[in-house]
């Protein structure tokens, strides 16, 4: 036969027993709504990145470093230049014209010796300096 202190004590271990129950639950729960919640970006982040994405002979480039790129094909403006023009020449680059770099139409691709395009840039940084400068005293 238990004492009154022991019944007291074993009502209190069952209550707290399931209190624990409930709390394990509760974080098991919760692990899974934020696992949920990390699934969800990463699916809306993909999408993003799709979204933004364009398609060229069945692969998926996205933007990289400024460039439609995918892992495998490469940057799009370059194999876009190499089927409808020729080969690029070793140490020779697709310049973008209207410095879209985003802007692959063919019309937009001009290819160039890696010299000429870095003094073309440069060329171009000097333009739009003058053209923000002469905004000054508009
Ligand atoms: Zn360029």
């Amino acid at each position: 036969m238990k004492n009154s202190s022991t019944l007291q004590l074993d009502k209190w271990q069952s209550f707290y027993n399931k209190e624990i129950k409930i709390i394990k639950r509760t974080k098991k729960e919760l692990k899974r709504i934020k696992e949920t919640k990390e699934e969800l970006k990463r699916i809306k982040k993909a999408l993003k990145k799709e979204l933004k994405a364009v398609w060229y002979n069945n692969k998926m480039y996205t933007i990289s470093g400024g460039y439609y790129k995918n892992g495998n094909a490469g940057l799009l403006h370059r194999n876009i230049y190499r089927d409808y023009i020729g080969e690029i020449p070793k140490g020779y680059i697709i310049h973008h014209i209207n410095c879209n770099k985003l802007d692959n139409n063919l019309s937009n691709l001009q290819c160039m010796t890696n010299s000429q395009h870095m003094k073309l840039h440069r060329h171009i940084e000097i333009l739009v300096r003058w053209y923000l400068a002469l905004q000054l005293f508009k």
